[in-house]
């Protein structure tokens, strides 16, 4: 069941059609394709255009930097300065509404009045200034559902036991993948889960997700691909490439009533489903390279990032944050992709297909944060191993 969705976001069965025929043309090689996929497992050097060694030494002012040598900061001061030395680095930083001795633009009427609070409530307001208010990224911590270790799982015997679990109108499929992994690694019994959602652009996405972890090979590339699927306004173009070698083979079944695939390293997940045609559509335009340009999607991203209206609001924010994390941030708005604050952006070229309306509109509003719901103190440890 889906809810009724605004139809310019969708494209007419015309380009539906079209769209599979342009992935008939250009199927790639997916093995050809995953030797372009960089892994960043490994902080890199900041002096990213001419230095591909890892970054070991942090930069001491900043502590957002990281360089393979002295010789490397040296050659990047020109331009790294300009964040390690940006006003918002200094503790003593105050928002503008307040070094100016002015009302913040969110307690003066235009902001505030009956009509724009109306609009905001029903979401016109958003749709037309700070992008359009849709839920993508999700807000619900990952946890394990079932968590053998502490409860039944203590018994040898019911490592074979079987579980069924349902993530009803679930967009967020951080508990399926902690669940999962989290079994453990003696288990024999057969997981039943049940993941659905109302959102065709999350229904799809999830399905999407779910299909390159558990399809390639290589789970580094997979979560790779996966991540910034998720949570990355621009993507290489070599990770698109890789997602039509997927799709193009299993569209055909997909776009069943019902399908069914059977997926895993060992053969052994199998995966039913029944999209809505609407998701259908979404599914085979949302595979395909995106028909706005990258610089169209950038000056969306500006559009929405740095609306003159929400000044003082980010200053608000900043003002309860850390020094160095207001600038990470400031770079984050900027360009929206989640890479370390040193690494290297020259690769990424396209606008990523699920964060976008099929136009070209930045989706969510100005305030999706992906650092929502993510333990941080956790994502260090992972970070760490
Ligand atoms: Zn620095
Ligand atoms: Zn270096």
């Amino acid at each position: 069941m889906e809810r009724s969705f605004p139809p310019t976001m969708f494209p007419s069965f015309f380009d539906f059609l079209t769209s599979l025929e342009a992935q008939k043309e250009n199927s790639f090689d997916a093995k050809l394709q995953l030797n372009d996929i960089r892994i960043l497992d490994k902080i890199p050097c900041a002096n990213g255009a001419s230095c591909e060694k890892p970054g070991l030494q942090v930069c001491s002012s900043c502590k957002l930097v990281s360089y393979c040598s002295k010789t490397c900061q040296l050659k990047h001061w020109v331009l790294h300065k300009i964040d390690c030395k940006s006003k918002m680095m200094d503790s003593k930083w105050l928002p503008g509404y307040i070094q100016n001795f002015r009302q913040p633009s969110f307690l003066t009427s235009s902001e505030n009045s009956l009509d724009d609070r109306r609009q905001e409530y029903f979401g016109e307001k958003h749709q037309r200034r700070f992008g359009m208010s849709m839920s993508i990224w999700g807000n619900i911590p990952a946890f394990d559902v079932i968590c053998l270790s502490r409860n039944e799982g203590s018994q040898k015997s019911v490592s074979g036991q079987d579980f069924s679990i349902a993530f009803v109108a679930s967009g967020d499929i951080r508990q399926l993948v902690r669940t999962v992994n989290e079994l453990p690694k003696d288990y024999t019994g057969t997981l039943t889960i049940l993941l659905n959602d109302g959102q065709p652009y999350v229904t799809v996405r999830n399905l999407v997700l779910l299909i390159i972890l558990m399809t390639l090979e290589d789970s580094k590339v997979a979560t790779e691909i996966a991540l910034h699927i998720w949570f990355s306004a621009f993507l290489p173009s070599s990770y698109l490439h890789t997602l039509q070698s997927i799709f193009y083979p299993i569209l055909p079944t997909i776009m069943q009533p019902f399908f069914t695939l059977w997926l895993g390293k060992r053969g052994n997940v199998k995966l039913c489903g029944a999209l809505s045609s609407q998701s259908q559509m979404l599914l085979a335009v949302l595979t395909k390279f995106p028909k706005f340009s990258f610089k169209a999607a950038r000056a969306e991203i500006q559009r929405v990032f740095s609306h003159p209206e929400r000044v003082d609001l980010w200053d608000r924010f900043y003002s309860n944050t850390e020094p160095a994390h207001r600038v990470a941030f400031e770079q984050f708005r900027g360009f929206p992709v989640v890479l370390p604050f040193g690494a290297p952006r020259g690769h990424i070229d396209t606008p990523n297909p699920f964060l976008f309306s099929v136009k070209g509109e930045w989706l969510q509003n100005d305030g999706a944060n992906p650092l929502e719901s993510w333990d941080t103190l956790e994502a260090i440890q992972t970070g760490k191993k």
